[in-house]
């Protein structure tokens, strides 16, 4: 036994979040793979992505020792913390926040994916950036496919000179597409927004592009963007909580 005397309700609240955290994991994971075998997909190609933005290391703890690898950050400052802190588990980081020109190098090199690339000078950047030891960094595009409301991404008609600019930087491996749609509780209306990326994704593949990634869906819509072709979904809410 741990204690002495019988656990406070604190340290129960405690127990019960951090066994919370598997039992979400093993949910999510069932979500997962329902959604792809309606879509008459292998679940095996989607891959869970935890947003543990705004979380403590703690929490990553108890995510990896219920079986996540992949984590998704979006502050550099707060990501290159945890990374480090957590240096001993082996995970992969993925960065998916705004990238800003003064910020690229901890990017670069403390990540093995960013998934914000969204103009050609921050992709420069990254590339330069990135130590000659490591392997080239995965990067995906991300596309504004919502119009005018979101301020992030690439607009669909400059994406492909971006996407031919970015592959040809040695640095980088350019993997594929992201997308942030705007929140809509209509799943026509969310399956629409991630059916014109995958449709982007395609049309840059019969370019000549050979993109395998479709970075899309959050906790409210990962069954539509799987129905629509999600390779990778990146998932906070469902497993930590909601940020405060
Ligand atoms: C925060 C965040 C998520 C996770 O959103 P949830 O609704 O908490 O699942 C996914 N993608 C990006 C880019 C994010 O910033």
């Amino acid at each position: 036994m741990l204690y002495s005397t019988a656990p406070t309700a604190q340290i129960r609240a405690l127990e019960d979040y951090k066994s919370g955290i598997s039992a979400r994991l093993q949910i999510l994971s069932a979500r997962i793979a329902r959604a792809a075998v309606e879509a008459g997909r292998d679940p095996a190609e989607v891959r869970l992505l935890a947003v543990s933005k705004t979380w403590p290391v703690e929490s990553l703890r108890d995510a990896a020792a219920g079986g996540q690898t992949a984590f998704g950050e979006s502050y550099v400052q707060e990501a290159v913390g945890k990374i480090e802190a957590l240096s001993d588990l082996g995970l992969e980081w993925h960065f998916i926040g705004p990238l800003q020109g003064n910020k690229t190098r901890p990017v670069a090199n403390a990540f093995s994916w960013v998934h914000s690339v969204d103009r050609i000078r921050i992709a420069q950047r990254l590339s330069e950036q990135r130590d000659v030891y490591l392997p080239p960094l995965q990067v995906c595009i991300q596309v504004n496919v919502s119009g005018e409301e979101s301020k992030s991404g690439v607009s669909p008609e400059a994406l492909p000179e971006l996407a031919r600019a970015v592959a040809a930087l040695p640095r980088l491996a350019l993997r594929g597409l992201m997308t942030i749609p705007e929140p809509s509780p209509d799943v026509t209306v969310q399956r629409a927004r991630f059916a014109s990326l995958r449709h982007l994704r395609d049309a840059l593949n019969n370019g000549g592009m050979s993109l395998d990634t479709l970075s899309m869906g959050m906790s409210d819509d990962l069954e539509a963007a799987i129905a629509e072709g999600a390779t990778i979904v990146r998932v906070g809410t469902a497993i930590f909580g909601s940020r405060a």
